[in-house]
């Protein structure tokens, strides 16, 4: 890569979840982070403060991932706070509620779609913009958030959830030979069962502890666990890794 120092690293959706272990990971590996959050602003704030006691840096920014103007408004944040990024975790997303295929209302579709695969366009677009080389910018990495559902499918719990995934995973193929001439490694992680909010979000309370027993590891994942793969892939440490969907899913 063009850069040697670990630069700034912009996070979508990072208030919580998955997002927010991955903004402590960067932080604690000595990165400045710059967050987005819909809107649960208290939790927000709360993780900046978790960052600051650690000896990190962290802002926080309320934006919809699926708004252009929020999205320009995150990474100007960071510009002018940081400098531009080196480093950006397309991670925002929703599963919308679950329901078979046939029961989905489009409006759900719709927004489903919208946050996690035209939000994922717009923040690569901004990172494009500010890191390409192409456009005089020092390179750098970008980790996008796909889901094991894009290959297990989704069938009985949300198929367009699924589907949206796939969408990322195509994505990220297309996306490194695009910006690897510029620059810019692209990969994707895709978890399987992680212990976040999402889950009882999309009405499915009792998620996690009914489908336990389908994974070999036998245990649900931690959101740590895949904020440190999200960390090194957003390291130079991963300096020949591009195009790579990474499972995350104790082999489920
Ligand atoms: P989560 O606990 O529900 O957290 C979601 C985070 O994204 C929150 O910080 C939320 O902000 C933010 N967010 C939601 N919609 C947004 C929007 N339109 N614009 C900006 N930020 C937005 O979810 P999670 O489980 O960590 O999931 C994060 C990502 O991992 C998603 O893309 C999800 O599909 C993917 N994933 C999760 C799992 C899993 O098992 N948990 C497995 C595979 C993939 P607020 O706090 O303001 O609501």
């Amino acid at each position: 890569m063009s850069h040697s120092e670990p630069g700034p690293v912009i996070v979508t959706g990072g208030s919580r979840g998955i997002g927010a272990a991955t903004v402590m990971a960067l932080a604690g590996a000595g990165r400045p982070v710059v967050f987005s959050y819909a809107s649960n602003a208290d939790a927000a704030q709360a993780l900046t403060r978790r960052v600051q006691a650690a000896g990190g840096t962290a802002i926080a920014v309320q934006g919809d991932v699926a708004d252009d103007v929020a999205v320009t408004a995150l990474f100007e944040t960071c510009k002018d706070a940081f400098g531009a990024p080196t480093g950006v975790f397309a991670n925002a997303g929703i599963t919308g509620p679950s329901s078979r295929m046939e029961d989905l209302a489009p409006a759900d579709l719709r927004r489903v779609l919208d946050v996690n695969v035209t939000g994922t366009v717009l923040t690569v677009q901004a990172a494009a913009r500010l890191m390409s080389t192409r456009h005089g910018g020092a390179g750098g990495a970008i980790v996008l958030m796909s889901s094991r559902a894009a290959a297990l499918g989704g069938g009985n719990e949300w198929i367009h959830y699924a589907a949206s995934k796939g969408a990322i995973n195509s994505m990220t193929i297309g996306l490194a030979k695009e910006l690897g001439a510029d620059g810019i490694r692209v990969n994707a992680v895709a978890p399987g069962l992680i212990d976040t909010d999402i889950h009882a979000t999309a009405g499915l309370v009792d998620r996690l502890a009914a489908k336990t027993g389908d994974v070999p590891l036998g245990r649900i994942g931690r959101a740590d666990e895949v904020a440190s793969a999200v960390t090194w892939l957003l390291s130079d440490a991963a300096s020949y890794v591009s195009g790579a969907v990474l499972d995350i899913s104790a082999g489920r």
